[in-house]
């Protein structure tokens, strides 16, 4: 298996995305065009990780097996990926970083946690590759002692059915280390969330995500075939079966639990075999609007392809000016000229991965459709894109670095809403830092498809501000303003990222208050003392 870049390891960064000896750098275009949007970066300075763990309280745990109280690895799993954790991290202000930190290898050691949790009062983090973006992970100040329980310990391939298609790994499994074990025997998941090189299994099944190849391989929950669940209040065993009339299905109240109710511990997900053959396209549409009705129809058609992906004029010409090789984008923007308008076309990105008959045949319709909608081929781009896709998060680090921030949000609605909805967003996000004299560079994409409707996936960046608080502030104030259009329009609070403990109120209005009454009397039977993630997904227990 390829080896992971483990969080209780020197190579991964401490304070941002990813591999410590991986760098991005913003290109020119990039800083140009947002020092033309919103003015120049404000680089902060950052706090230093002997400054952070020199100033870590006395743990509050009483020490045990498997539970590790060094000071280093209890501020390295303090925090997710979100942009309050990045805030938290880089300036050093930590409220709260755990009492300890867990590294179970067995369910039989998750069980002794779970014991040793209950009779000292502690509460209990599950914690995968830690890249929540939602505050999933991240440590709360709280009465009484908390001990995050990293699971990168449960880790490997337990079983492979291969004649069923079904593999059974540990949830602390990577998606790198997942897929060089399944492509040497001729599989793999295709599950792809950007995140790969760090989140697991147990993570992808928890947070109930969506990857880059959804639109082929479909969602973590048509991929999730069962497992083993270790609760407070016992073990679950969710068979794989195919399909089953059996009542509710369970597997479906622990797809996106986000730890509030035990420890996945197991996960047995779907295989396919590797496709025979991969390609990627990427079409200049003439319009948002003819790009969107070229997406929905082949949507519609139910094509089998792998991906499908529109980004929007503004999504479009801000890739182009990130982009490290000015030399094929001037050569680009030259072959749009003559043929578009140069600003105002849209970005298609379609691939296919399968068989090479039926791959060729979901190619050619889809191109019917696209030229239908006056689409032209770019050639050379979406290979590019493609290949960049796992590098992408490094940027995040550079444009921190550059005095920048950056986050992403995500919805889905139907589509007769997709165009309001996105412009609505759009229009809150543009205008939500006006009262602090600020501006916000905001572009979307659609980022996955379906036949009744989107995601739509909008990328901010805004300069930071002078202090953490600021900075602090103006991200809610984006946020707020965003989540707000998302309720009225009736959209869904995340397609893919999850609730974590940054968007709880939320899902009180998305599910209604008999909604959330079923939810946490469901918590109450697995985790009746309140042990699990507390204030993630839903409000923390009252004891
Ligand atoms: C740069 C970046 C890009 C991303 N891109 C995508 C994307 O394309 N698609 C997508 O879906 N998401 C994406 N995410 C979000 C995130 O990576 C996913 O939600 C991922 O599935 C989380 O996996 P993880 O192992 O890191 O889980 P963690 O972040 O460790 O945990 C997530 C939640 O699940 C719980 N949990 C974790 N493991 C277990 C377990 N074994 N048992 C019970 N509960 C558990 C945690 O308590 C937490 O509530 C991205 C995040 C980043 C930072």
């Amino acid at each position: 298996m390829r080896p992971r870049i483990g969080h209780d390891d020197a190579m991964r960064r401490w304070n941002g995305w990813g591999d410590e000896g991986h760098t991005a750098e913003v290109s020119e275009g990039g800083l140009a065009l947002l020092a033309e949007k919103l003015g120049p970066g404000r680089p902060p300075v950052d706090a230093t990780l002997a400054k952070v763990v020199a100033a870590v309280p006395t743990s509050r745990a009483k020490p045990g097996e498997f539970l590790d109280l060094d000071p280093e690895g209890r501020v390295r799993h303090a925090r997710g990926q979100s942009f309050p954790d990045l805030v938290d991290l880089r300036s050093g202000r930590l409220d709260a970083v755990p009492d300890a930190v867990a590294r179970p290898r067995t369910a039989a050691h998750i069980r002794d946690i779970l014991v040793r949790a209950k009779a000292q009062g502690a509460r209990l983090v599950p914690y995968g590759g830690g890249t929540s973006v939602t505050g999933g992970v991240s440590t709360r100040r709280l009465p009484d002692p908390v001990i995050t329980v990293d699971l990168s310990g449960l880790a490997g391939v337990r079983e492979m059915d291969e004649r069923s298609g079904l593999v059974t790994v540990g949830a602390g499994t990577t998606g790198p280390a997942l897929d060089s074990w399944l492509r040497e025997r001729g599989l793999f998941i295709g599950h792809e969330p950007q995140s790969f090189d760090l989140a697991t299994v147990g993570g992808w099944v928890a947070a109930r995500g969506s990857g880059l190849r959804s639109f082929g391989q479909g969602r973590i929950e048509q991929l999730f075939a069962g497992g083993t669940l270790e609760s407070p209040a016992g073990t679950m065993v969710m068979p794989p079966f195919p399909a089953s009339a059996a009542g509710p299905d369970l597997r479906q109240l622990v797809l996106g639990s986000e730890g509030r109710l035990g420890f996945l511990s197991d996960v047995i997900l779907r295989t396919s075999p590797v496709p025979e053959i991969e390609g990627m396209e990427a079409w200049a549409m003439p319009t948002w609007q003819e790009g969107c009705e070229a997406a929905r129809a082949i949507a519609q058609a139910r094509l089998p392809l792998s991906l499908v992906r529109l980004s929007t004029p503004a999504e479009a010409r801000t890739l182009l000016a990130f982009s490290d090789h000015p030399g094929q984008v001037k050569a680009l923007q030259a072959y749009i000229r003559a043929r578009r308008k140069p600003h105002a076309w849209a970005l298609l990105i379609t691939g296919v991965a399968g068989a090479r008959n039926l791959a060729r045949l979901a190619r050619n319709e889809a191109a019917e459709i696209i030229d239908a909608h006056e689409g032209i081929r770019l050639p050379g781009l979406a290979e590019g894109w493609f290949a960049a896709r796992f590098r992408t998060p490094y940027l995040r680090n550079a444009l921190w670095e550059a005095g920048y921030g950056s986050d992403t949000l995500e919805t889905a609605t139907d589509w007769s809403r997709v165009p309001t909805l996105l412009s609505r967003l759009e229009a809150a996000i543009e205008q939500a830092l006006l009262p602090h004299r600020e501006k916000v560079h905001v572009f979307t994409h659609l980022s996955h498809l379906y036949p009744t409707g989107a995601s739509i996936y909008l990328s901010f960046i805004f300069r930071l501000g002078s202090t953490p608080e600021a900075t602090l502030t103006w991200w809610r104030a984006i946020r707020a303003a965003a989540a707000s259009v998302i309720a009225a329009e009736g959209a869904t609070i995340s397609h893919h990222h999850g609730v974590g403990a940054d968007a709880v109120p939320y899902l009180r209005t998305e599910k209604g208050p008999l909604g959330i009454a079923a939810l946490e009397a469901v918590t109450r039977v697995f985790d009746p003392d309140g042990l699990m993630n507390p204030g993630v997904l839903l409000e923390g227990p009252k004891r």
